[in-house]
């Protein structure tokens, strides 16, 4: 077990400096780091999150003729205009809300048409997920393997470019994406993750741009789901992916109660979320963590994608939404798994460190705690000072995609630009 993450030898807490404090003795470098007032060490990961942004463009767009190959969110294309839409929001550089324009409209090319979203190279040494997200991408549902993620954040930055044009034609392209009636339910490649661009889209453009009648038979389709095959289980709700009961946000139950707490639910329906997190919060392990599918004994995986992490920001949406101290005293303790064991020897977003710290920004900002700021600082830290390094050395494994927003820095760099801003910090794709 202790393989896959490093032990954490950071402070429990550091304590903000006073402005005025005199520099004590020279310490390694992330203990320098640690020490730093705030708005000091933002700075800081702020320059190295706009160098690291530059790498991933080079990497994945410029470097291969700006043609993409794969234009999913998780992967691919897509990723790098989310993280260059991020950089806008940051800084208002004009220039990088046209790169994720550009970018964006290369994604609508590609993803239309007969393309498959990702080019059958590599596909012998190439991982599972991107694999499945090859062979799903042809349903095109979804904001992170899918279309609706190119429509949705396409209409978003024309929004904010004040190109109603180009908004409108986004928008219908959105509205034209079908869900086939064999679709599975979870976040990745399923309804869940088409209602999350409806709700993602109403946020950013307006309430109704997605009217609630073409949520709510989404809505319908997946409560329908998942209480048949809770039928003859504890749970009230429950799903299948592939065979498996999943439990984490990239797959299974967390993802999918993520995603229905963000739309307007039925009383019935909102004791079915209720009654199905109580249910994961029961049969969670001793450690605090939470098994990665139905049944499953081994207390391993720390990732956002299976175990504490997404499971947590789940449970921090419940106990925003519905105001239950049992969510949020389960996300709390999720987040003590996540200190101690979410160090992973990755850096992205969905399995990696990058993912784990937003854990503790989502805690900050419902509890208002500097002790869980800290600890996203800490996480921050520990990459922003070691993790080129680590990776260049082997140490730790730099994604099979390297410079994608959800494997590789590309997910590090959008984690390093959240710092900025601690309190508008969102999970990419996941929390809105
Ligand atoms: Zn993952």
């Amino acid at each position: 077990m202790a393989d896959r993450f490093f032990p954490n030898e950071m402070p429990d807490f550091v304590a903000e400096p006073p402005p005025d404090a005199a520099a004590s003795g020279p310490k390694d470098s992330l203990t320098n780091l640690l020490h730093l007032p705030y708005r000091t060490l933002s700075d800081i990961l702020r320059s190295s999150a706009l160098d690291l942004k530059e790498t991933v463009v080079r990497q994945t767009w410029g470097l291969g003729g700006k043609r993409v190959e794969d234009y999913s969110l998780y992967t691919g294309a897509l990723g790098t205009a989310f993280l260059a839409f991020k950089a806008y929001q940051v800084t208002k550089n004009e220039s990088d809300l046209k790169l994720c324009s550009e970018i964006v409209k290369a994604c609508d090319s590609a993803s239309t048409g007969s393309s498959s979203g990702l080019a059958f190279r590599e596909l012998s040494n190439f991982d599972f997920i991107a694999l499945l997200c090859t062979a799903w991408a042809c349903r095109r549902v979804s904001f992170i393997c899918g279309r609706a993620g190119v429509c949705a954040l396409g209409a978003v930055v024309a929004k904010h470019t004040g190109d109603e044009m180009l908004l409108d034609r986004y928008l219908s392209k959105f509205k034209e994406i079908k869900l086939s009636s064999d679709l599975p339910n979870e976040l990745l490649y399923g309804r869940a993750g088409f209602l999350w661009a409806c709700s993602f889209l109403n946020k950013h453009i307006g309430n109704g741009t997605i009217s609630a009648t073409r949520m709510r038979s989404v809505v319908d389709e997946i409560i329908k789901a998942g209480r048949q095959l809770a039928k003859k289980g504890r749970s009230s709700l429950m799903y299948e992916w592939h065979g498996k009961k999943y439990w984490g946000a990239a797959h299974g139950l967390a993802g999918i109660m993520y995603v229905l707490m963000s739309t307007e639910l039925k009383p019935a329906e909102v004791e079915d979320v209720k009654g199905t997190l109580r249910y994961m919060i029961k049969n969670r392990f001793p450690s605090g963590n939470f098994p990665s599918s139905e049944g499953s004994e081994s207390d391993r995986l720390v990732h956002w994608c299976h175990g504490a992490p997404g499971v947590a920001l789940t449970l921090l949406r419940a106990a925003e939404v519905f105001g239950d101290q049992e969510f949020l005293q389960a996300a709390i303790d999720a987040g003590e798994v996540v200190w101690n064991r979410g160090l992973l020897k990755r850096v992205g977003i969905c399995h990696g460190i990058s993912g784990n710290a937003y854990v503790f920004l989502s805690l900050y900002r419902l509890t208002g705690k500097v002790e869980y700021l800290y600890r996203a600082k800490a996480f921050a830290c520990f990459l922003h000072d070691r993790a080129l390094r680590l990776i260049s050395e082997g140490m730790m494994h730099g994604g099979d995609r390297p410079y994608s927003l959800f494997e590789g820095v590309g997910g590090m760099a959008h984690l390093l630009l959240d710092m900025t801003e601690p309190s508008e910090a969102r999970f990419p794709a996941y929390e809105l």
